[in-house]
């Protein structure tokens, strides 16, 4: 999916997961959400969080292949589980649940992603051609939904 699609994908996992456990800061909690929405495209060069991450992206895009450790469920796991140990368990599922995001987004592609890499190079695929016209659906059903849990929580 494309980076706007992977943002929007993010803030409705915000709307969906913020209360699944109580207590933490909530705007902390949205921005680990969206961060984890879009950090596993730092794997390629091409992307936009790539770029912002400057020399740190440049190192991270040369050593690893698109979709692969980035977009693998271990790094993310292991990621939860320092977080949950070091930090809460709330701010680690946030991180988490936008990681699941993306790799959700990313998985109905034909290009897929190897959600086991590196033990498993067995790929998860799906029809769903990245910028196509599903794509710009999901893009306008997301916004909506926004709309919808903003306007929800005003009223
Ligand atoms: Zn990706």
């Amino acid at each position: 999916m494309l980076f706007p699609t992977h943002v929007l994908f993010g803030v409705v996992t915000y709307f969906v997961t913020r209360h699944v456990f109580p207590g933490g800061n909530e705007i902390i909690f949205f921005l680990l959400v969206l961060l984890g929405s879009v950090i596993p495209d730092i794997d390629t060069k091409w992307s936009k969080v790539n770029q912002w991450a400057g020399f740190v992206g440049k190192i991270i895009s040369f050593f690893s292949t698109h979709r692969g450790l980035f977009h693998s469920v271990i790094l993310y796991a292991i990621i939860f589980w320092f977080m949950y140990t070091f930090f809460s368990v709330y701010y680690a599922f946030a991180l988490f649940s936008g990681y699941i995001a993306h790799l959700i987004g990313d998985v109905i592609t034909p290009m897929g992603v190897a959600p086991f890499y590196p033990f498993s190079k067995r790929k998860v695929r799906g029809p769903i051609k990245v910028g196509g016209l599903i794509e710009n659906i999901i893009i306008i059903v997301m916004i909506l939904l926004i709309a919808k849990y903003l306007i929800g929580s005003f009223s």
